[in-house]
């Protein structure tokens, strides 16, 4: 499998030969034609192993298809995650590839910063990438006057099942019940514990699992 039968746009394609992204990772060849078909997708994988781009990638092509985002609007693309770290970490992946489309990105989670992330939000961005009980403070205390949901059709659970170790289980389902049902779903697990399961059932539609 190379690159060039993933059917990414030439700007995505340059990016990847720019950080040296010899062929996709086994977990990317598996994902990317099933996620890229708009199906939801199940994805048993573990940190290290690629995921990251996995999601990011079609959540990208998914974006550029729709009408641009204006103040007011909330995120197209929506990325839910345990940890800051973690939040961090997939802002930095996102941001190399979002920066050469025009697309923006903003990252949401508690402690430093958080000033400066709702003037973002207000501005008005295509991706969001939070954690749970952060992005529902946000929601809630500012009655969807710096952000909202109407607009996600791609949503992203990143480590559920370290989300729901966290006890992120509430915010989660609270946030996906606010999302329009014909969105894209895509969640990925380092583990596929019965609890994650049933999360899945409930919000993924007909998944495609997969497993490296
Ligand atoms: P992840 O599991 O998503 O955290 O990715 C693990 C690491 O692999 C990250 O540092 C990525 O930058 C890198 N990476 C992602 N895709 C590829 C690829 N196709 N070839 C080489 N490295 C990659």
């Amino acid at each position: 499998k190379t690159w060039h039968q993933t059917g990414l746009a030439s700007k995505i394609l340059e990016m990847i030969k720019k950080l040296n992204y010899e062929k996709p990772m086994p977990i990317q060849a598996q994902a990317l034609p099933i996620v890229m078909s708009g199906r939801d997708c199940i994805g048993i994988a573990k940190t290290g192993s690629g995921k990251t781009l996995a999601f990011v990638l079609p959540m990208l092509r998914h974006i550029k298809d729709q009408p641009p985002v204006v103040p007011g609007d909330g995120p197209i693309g929506l990325i839910m995650a345990p940890t800051r770290e973690l939040v961090q970490q997939i802002h930095s992946d996102i941001k190399k590839f979002s920066k050469v489309l025009g697309l923006r990105c903003v990252p949401v989670y508690g402690g430093s910063g958080v000033a400066q992330q709702i003037s973002e939000l207000k501005r008005g961005t295509e991706i969001v990438v939070c954690t749970p009980g952060r992005m529902i403070d946000i929601l809630c205390t500012s009655a969807g006057k710096i952000t909202n949901l109407r607009r996600v059709t791609y949503l992203v659970m990143d480590e559920a099942d370290r989300m729901f170790d966290m006890g992120f289980e509430p915010q989660i389902t609270r946030i996906v019940q606010n999302i329009r049902p014909d969105r894209q779903t895509v969640l990925f697990s380092a583990t596929f514990p019965r609890q994650v399961e049933i999360l899945a059932r409930k919000v993924l539609n007909k998944p495609v699992e997969i497993q490296v």
